[in-house]
């Protein structure tokens, strides 16, 4: 859905429930991850950058401390309802926990707020494919918050922030790379970020003739949480296994050398491999860097590949719907490369398409993917866009 379409459908929706006045735009994107998958609990890189499929939100301060929200994708739901007194998790909330969990943990920094607000929202990022849109709507709620009590808060302790909700609020264990992309995202660039220390470097990406093209399997991730806790599970006792004679803190400090020298102290094959893929994965996450600052486009797209292969073999993370996907789209004319995103078992593959072949691409790959999976996937092209803001007048 276009942008500004979508802005004028928040708007209109919000002024039929709750009025006209004083009204703020705010948007916060999406994320794909370029390379670098399951090193972010191995303290190594990550490659994310924010994307133009997102999350809109208009907002206005209330008078008492009731908070009313709304969202468009969930017009079944209505609108959510709670005051300011009451931030706990409850499953009437719906949607809400996302707005309450935020507002908590705001307050359990020392911050108070005497009035509530009503918002209206609507996003374009797929529920639950791997881009992200919990993460989105968390920036979201803090960009806002941000403004409306005119906290000053500055971008690393917004998307703290979103991390500790995702974690402690609602309950999901995941790292800080979605937030961090989503807070700190700026057109054309992507985020290599150390995620062991939080050191960033923004980095042009820029394709050329090419685009990304985000695929998405529509399947869900039902595995998908048990199946990361289990590999998270994995790398640690991997790791132990390791300390036992080097002294490394994580699987991201060693160098593919290094791992290759002393992997036998691993002494079981699994687990080789999943360590063998933290290790490589985060080598290559680097030469990605490098091979993009030097525009060799060809040498990035190989490296997507080699990184996929190593998520399907080593790590086991992609399954039927993502390996149609990545390994269709590879043999494709004008592709350059072509892996999944996000945490895998479902959810969303990325490829470097020339654009004038993008058409073609969608219809193949989509045509391929029907046939053997028995639905069909969708395709978006993405723009590398900015982190979560407030919109001024014209955007
Ligand atoms: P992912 O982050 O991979 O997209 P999650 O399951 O972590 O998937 O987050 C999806 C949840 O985030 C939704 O079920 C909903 O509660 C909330 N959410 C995301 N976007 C919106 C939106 N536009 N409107 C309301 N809720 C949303
Ligand atoms: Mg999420």
């Amino acid at each position: 859905m276009n942008q500004k379409v979508m802005k004028a459908e928040v708007t209109e929706k919000f002024i039929e429930l709750f009025g006209n006045d004083n009204l703020a735009n705010y948007f916060s994107p999406g994320r794909i991850n370029l390379i670098g998958e399951h090193t972010d609990y191995n303290g190594g890189y990550v490659f994310p950058a924010a994307i133009s499929i997102g999350t809109y939100g208009v907002a206005v301060p209330r008078a008492d401390n009731l908070v009313r929200v709304y969202s468009l994708n969930f017009e079944a739901v209505g609108i959510i309802e709670f005051t300011l007194d009451e931030l706990i998790y409850s499953t009437e909330s719906h949607w809400g926990n996302y707005v309450k969990g935020y507002l908590l943990k705001l307050i359990e920094a020392g911050h108070q707020f005497s009035h509530g607000f009503e918002l209206v929202i609507e996003g374009t990022i797929p529920n639950g494919s791997g881009l992200s849109s919990s993460a989105s709507l968390e920036l979201l709620i803090g960009t806002i918050a941000n403004d409306l009590y005119h906290l000053n808060l500055d971008r690393l302790t917004l998307v703290k922030l979103g991390q500790k909700v995702e974690n402690e609020f609602i309950g999901v264990n995941s790292g800080i790379m979605d937030q961090f992309a989503i807070g700190f995202g700026e057109h054309g660039k992507a985020i290599l970020l150390d995620t062991n220390t939080l050191n960033y470097e923004m980095v042009p990406a820029e394709f050329g003739d090419y685009k990304i093209v985000i695929m998405n399997t529509n399947k869900r991730r039902e595995l998908a949480d048990s199946k990361y806790n289990e590999r998270r599970a994995e790398c640690e006792e991997a790791l132990k296994r390791l300390q036992k004679k080097l002294d490394i803190n994580a699987l991201g400090e060693l160098s593919e050398a290094e791992f290759e020298a002393n992997r036998e102290l691993i002494g079981e094959v699994i687990l080789e491999k999943r360590a063998k893929h933290a290790v490589y994965e985060n080598g290559r996450t680097l030469k990605a860097k490098t091979a993009l600052v030097a525009g060799d486009l060809v040498n990035f797209g190989r490296l997507l590949n080699a990184s996929h292969q190593s998520l399907k073999e080593d790590y086991e993370v992609t399954g039927l719907e993502l390996d149609t996907l990545a390994e269709t789209a590879q043999k494709q004319v004008g592709v350059l490369g072509a892996r999944m995103t996000g945490a895998g078992f479902g959810g969303c593959a990325i490829a470097l398409v020339k654009a004038n072949e993008i058409e073609h691409f969608i219809e193949s790959v989509g045509a391929v993917y029907k046939n053997k999976i028995g639905y069909s996937a969708a395709f978006y092209v993405a723009t590398i866009a900015e982190h979560a803001h407030k919109l001024v007048n014209q955007e």
